[in-house]
């Protein structure tokens, strides 16, 4: 089997403003370790060897403190032009709007902020620096603002695990697209700080696993903690998101660590050198070296040798080797006991990490490798083996756009992210409008409409919708009233009151942009009363039906659902929900319906 990065974590330097106590790699100091950097001539070299593996990489360029480099808007403007996908891990305190605004031309994707708490005393004790807090929102603020995708990472601790859900619901209120949680393996600064528990570590996956399709646009995801895959599985053994790279350790099979000397790790939290590329081309060391291969055919030990779950988590083997030095030994903060030898679970995730070959032996039509092209890279080998797996079930030669649609193995990945689509992909002429949706948004009002028009191509790019009918638009509209009926519940409204304007406009203080859309929309409400009548009425509707606590339905998808006998509605709603949510849909769609009729093992009664 071909095996390449999806990822490579890059500590591009020791140095740092800050002085944080759990820093595995022990920075300090804005002098420390610059003379044992890579030059940015060996680094760009070494982005060009990486790229060579893999063109769709995601860069993760962290520290130490990254902004510390005066040479980081150079590398990070090399590597995006290459294609890869650069994301900054930086305590955001030396990014202004400007620096941002630096980063975003330089082709930056995202950008990771650690926030330990919300209370200043606390995260700014965490990080050793007074003030710290405030300048890591500002920072993160200021890259939301320069149009970059801001995550926020915590680690928990003691201190701090009874706050996650409120860090988690402020992340998913400033905009955040992910919330990690990072668990502290114990190296570097680290070492003596692992205090939670394995029953606290557990909770907090857990929680995770329930949280996570609590925020609409936000995604969670505890990072280096492969036992949230065992814990998914326990929950739901056929959960789409069991099919996706998160949380599981792949450490020198598709991810590795590069030190500021430029030495290649299986991971940031282990220490064992694979090879360095000061010396070496980063493609040997990938390909051949014992130090990452060596992990491409495990065996493991003690329980985690003998674990049903040991393709599919495998558990932490950085831990394992803190813990014993034997990283082939078991995960100490696992509370899961295998009974005896137990089988193996083999599915489509572990054959993507461990066993099937990339060799395909089925044609696939140009548009079919064009869209698995834009799957995200961490997802595409699985999604074509999905494909591949129910096309030779079904005697299928060739794979056709058709044949994805029927095969991927959730609908969500036969949408590329939303970045992904191209600003000229969002053309008009792309995506032919219906005379009468064109009419609706002519009715629109102005301050609307060039939104209007650049969303719908891009929505229905996303979706596979060929024509932009009136029908698609009131889909897409529903969708956007329930995000905003969850907002005006969040401020603690609970009927639809037009005095959620004004406390929204009070939060978007810092966005005067933002208040003046606001400032547009009451003017226009104000001014054209007996319209209004018919929004409020759908407003109270997604108030009613709780959308925020529960599922909301687009007009279509109930209409779909008044088609069931009234007897077995209740039913099938919440068959459709069910496969709504884990199949990643904020909504419930006329598409989740039709999927979870396509999906569904009985007949769905009705059409
Ligand atoms: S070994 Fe542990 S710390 Fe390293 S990548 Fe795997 S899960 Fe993360
Ligand atoms: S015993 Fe090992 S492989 Fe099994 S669930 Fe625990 S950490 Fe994962």
């Amino acid at each position: 089997m071909t095996f390449v990065p999806y990822a490579v974590s890059w500590n591009l330097t020791s140095r740092c403003n800050l002085n944080c106590q759990h820093c595995y790699i022990d920075a300090g100091g804005r002098a420390k370790g610059v003379g044992s950097e890579l030059s940015t001539g060996k680094v760009c070299d070494t982005i060009d060897r990486i790229a060579h593996l893999n063109p769709g990489a995601v860069l993760i360029l962290t520290g130490g403190e990254p902004m510390a480099r005066e040479d980081i808007y150079d590398i990070c403007s090399h590597a995006s032009k290459l294609g890869l996908m650069v994301v900054l891990g930086t305590n955001g305190t030396m990014l202004s709007g400007d620096t941002a605004r630096r980063l975003a031309g330089a082709g930056v994707m995202g950008v990771g902020v650690s926030i330990d708490s919300l209370r200043p005393e606390e995260h700014d004790r965490f990080r050793g620096y007074d003030g710290a807090l405030k300048k890591s929102i500002d920072g993160l603020l200021a890259a939301r603002d320069a149009g970059i995708n801001i995550q926020v990472q915590t680690t928990p601790t003691s201190r701090n695990m009874e706050e996650i859900p409120l860090i988690a619901e402020w992340a998913h209120r400033i905009g955040a697209k992910v919330f990690n949680l990072f668990f502290l393996v114990c190296t570097g600064r680290g070492e003596k700080m692992a205090d939670i528990t394995p029953d606290e570590y557990e909770k907090i996956l857990k929680w995770a696993a329930d949280a996570r399709e609590s925020f609409p646009g936000m995604m969670i995801r505890p990072k280096c903690a492969p036992h949230f895959k065992r814990i998914l599985h326990q929950e739901n053994p056929d959960s789409h998101l069991l099919k996706t790279y998160i949380a599981a350790c792949r450490a020198g099979t598709h991810y590795c660590r590069i030190t500021p000397e430029g030495n290649v790790t299986p991971c940031p939290y282990m220490d064992n050198v694979a090879g360095s590329v000061v010396d070496t081309d980063f493609v040997s060391i990938w390909n051949e070296s014992e130090g990452l291969s060596r992990y491409r055919e495990p065996e493991y030990e003690g329980k985690c040798g003998r674990c049903k779950y040991r393709l599919l988590c495998g558990g932490c083997r950085a831990r394992a080797l803190a813990t014993d030095g034997n990283d082939m030994g078991e995960d100490a903060w696992c509370v899961y006991e295998p009974i005896g030898q137990e089988e193996a679970i083999v599915n489509i995730d572990t054959q993507s990490k461990f066993g099937a070959d990339d060799e395909s032996q089925l044609e696939w039509t140009k548009e079919a490798l064009d869209t698995l092209g834009k799957i995200p890279v961490f997802a595409r080998s699985i999604v074509k083996l999905g494909v591949e797996k129910v096309a030779r079930e079904k005697g299928i030669e060739v794979v056709t756009l058709e044949v994805m649609r029927d095969a991927a193995p959730s609908p969500q990945f036969m949408k590329p992210p939303a970045a992904q689509v191209k600003k000229d992909d969002a053309g008009e002429k792309d995506i032919p409008w219906d005379d009468d949706a064109k009419e609706r948004v002519a009715n629109a009002p102005e301050f609307v409409r060039p939104g209007i028009m650049k969303l719908m191509p891009i929505r229905a790019k996303e979706r596979g919708v060929e024509r932009i009918t009136s029908e698609f638009l009131t889909e897409i509209r529903d969708e956007s009233m329930m995000l905003v009926t969850r907002r005006m519940k969040k401020f603690g409204f609970d009927n639809a009151n037009m005095g959620a304007w004004d406390v929204a406009k009070d939060k978007m203080k810092k966005s005067p942009a933002k208040q003046k859309v606001i400032d547009q929309i009451t003017a226009m409400l104000g001014g054209r009363a007996g319209k209004n009548e018919k929004i409020m009425e759908k407003f109270e509707s997604f108030f009613a039906d709780d959308v925020g606590e529960k599922m909301g339905w687009t007009d279509g998808a109930r209409k779909r659902l008044e088609r069931a006998p009234e007897m077995l509605r209740p039913m099938v709603k919440k068959t459709v929900e069910k496969y709504a949510k884990e199949n990643g849909f904020k909504f419930v769609t006329e598409e989740a319906v039709q999927g979870s009729m396509d999906n569904s093992p009985m007949k769905m009664p009705f059409k």
